[in-house]
This record gives C-alpha cells, sequence and structure tokens, in this order.
C-alpha cells in the first residue's frame, strides 16, 4: 500500500461523515462507456452528436430517433456493480459514508446496496408516462421496440433522465450539496468536473479533506488534498472497513 493510499485509508478509518461524489468513471468499470465520449461510431450510425439527440427538444421532435440512440447506447440492463459500487454500500452500512451523489443514471449504486443516493441527472430504472403519469421500470422499456407507449392510455413514455436543456431536479440538488457542505471526508471519482454541476457542488464543501480519485488529471487537482490516479474501483476496493 503506497503513501496516498494509506492516507485514504487512515481518513475513511477515522470518519463517520464521507460523501461520495461520482461520474461517468465509476460505471465504466462495468462496462458502461460515457455516452458522451464520441466515437466513430456515431458518424456511422446517427445524424447528430450525442448532445443534440439527448435533448428535450430532439425528445418532443423525434423520438424514433432520440429512442435509437437511448436503446444503444444509454441502457445496459445486463450491467453489475463494480468494485467501487460495492464498497461504498459497504461503508454506507458500517456507518461511515453518509450519502452518494451521482451524475450516472443506471442505478448501479443502488443494486450494490446504498441506500442514500442522490441522483442527480435521474434513473433509467424509472420512466413515465408523459400524458396519465403511471410509472414503468428498466424491463417494460428494454422489452419493447421504438418509442415506447402507455398500454393504459397509449402516451408516450419518457424516462425520468435529466435531458439537455432540462433542469436538474430541485429536491434531489438541495439533498445532495447539503450533505456536501456537511461532509468531514468528500471523495470525488470519475469526473473530469468539467459538466455542470459538478464544478459547482465542489464548492459547498468546507472540509479539510477533499480527495480526488481520477485516471486523468482534472482542473481541480491542486485543490484537493489529496489525489489518488487510477481506477477507481481498484482503489476503493482496496479500502478495508
Ligand atoms: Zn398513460
Amino acid at each position: 500500500m503506497d503513501g496516498k493510499q494509506e492516507q485514504l485509508q487512515q481518513w475513511i478509518a477515522h470518519s463517520g461523515n464521507i460523501v461520495f461524489f461520482g461520474g461517468a468513471g465509476v460505471s465504466t468499470e462495468s462496462g458502461i462507456p460515457d455516452f458522451r465520449s464520441v466515437d466513430g461510431l456515431y458518424n456511422m450510425h446517427y445524424k447528430y452528436p450525442p448532445e443534440t439527440i439527448i435533448s428535450r427538444s430532439f425528445f418532443d421532435a423525434d423520438p424514433e430517433e432520440f429512442y435509437r440512440f437511448y436503446r444503444d447506447k444509454m441502457l445496459w440492463p445486463e450491467a453489475k456493480p463494480n468494485a467501487a459500487h460495492l464498497k461504498l454500500a459497504e461503508l454506507e452500512q458500517a456507518g461511515r459514508l453518509q450519502a452518494v451523489v451521482t451524475q450516472n443514471i443506471d442505478g448501479l449504486h443502488q443494486a450494490a446496496g446504498s441506500k442514500t443516493v442522490y441522483e442527480l441527472h435521474g434513473s433509467v430504472h424509472r420512466n413515465y408516462c408523459m400524458k396519465c403519469h403511471q410509472f414503468y421500470d428498466l424491463d417494460f422499456m428494454v422489452r419493447g421496440e421504438g418509442v415506447p407507449r402507455c398500454p393504459v392510455c397509449g402516451g408516450v413514455i419518457k424516462p425520468d433522465v435529466v435531458l439537455y436543456e432540462e433542469s436538474l431536479d430541485q429536491a434531489t440538488m438541495e439533498a445532495a450539496v447539503l450533505a456536501i457542505a456537511r461532509a468531514e471526508v468528500l471523495i470525488i471519482g470519475g469526473t473530469s468536473l468539467a459538466v455542470y454541476p459538478a464544478a459547482g457542488l465542489i464548492n459547498y464543501y468546507q472540509g479539510s479533506r477533499l480527495v480526488l480519485i481520477n485516471k486523468s488529471p482534472t482542473p481541480y487537482d491542486r485543490r484537493a488534498d489529496l489525489v489518488l490516479s487510477g481506477p477507481i474501483g481498484e482503489i476503493l476496493g482496496a479500502i478495508t472497513v
């Protein structure tokens, strides 16, 4: 165990008020690629960049194309929690971790057993009829083809996922801010901190144990009290609870 890993271990072992804030990098180790990482495939298969397709105006104008992309790139029903998800759930159960704040929509923290999870961008597990507000689960969305319609009233079903042009859920955002503002240890992982609202949320942290875990440098490395570079599953997985 090197010095930085040892330091992280000590801070975790001595705190009962840890908050974790994570981004897409937490799920890539579960085989879920960041849909924003534009590769050649998009150019071949889609007429528009992901940011355009995953926007509210695009959803309203062309739900067929939206769902073609959404089913291909954003639904990963076979994905399983990795060592990072599992360790965070274990830390919560042990009374060390107070909350997980995530930008991911895959529900893997809950699948790992975490209870207090603030999903800033919503979840693919919740879907609702835009007409009668009946809710549908991920299975329902995976089973169908094309634009999913409500069996009750025929309305179009929309994922409870925050699209571009839509605002974040206010209550979720406030709860995340509060958890971060009160945290003793804030661990941030798997995010470049470039996407809104990630950068803004850090500013609420008032402690002196800000930990960044990332594969590549971020603009906040200098502000952190501890920076670990490497796969987050490996780093968190090595923590002893
Ligand atoms: Zn309906």
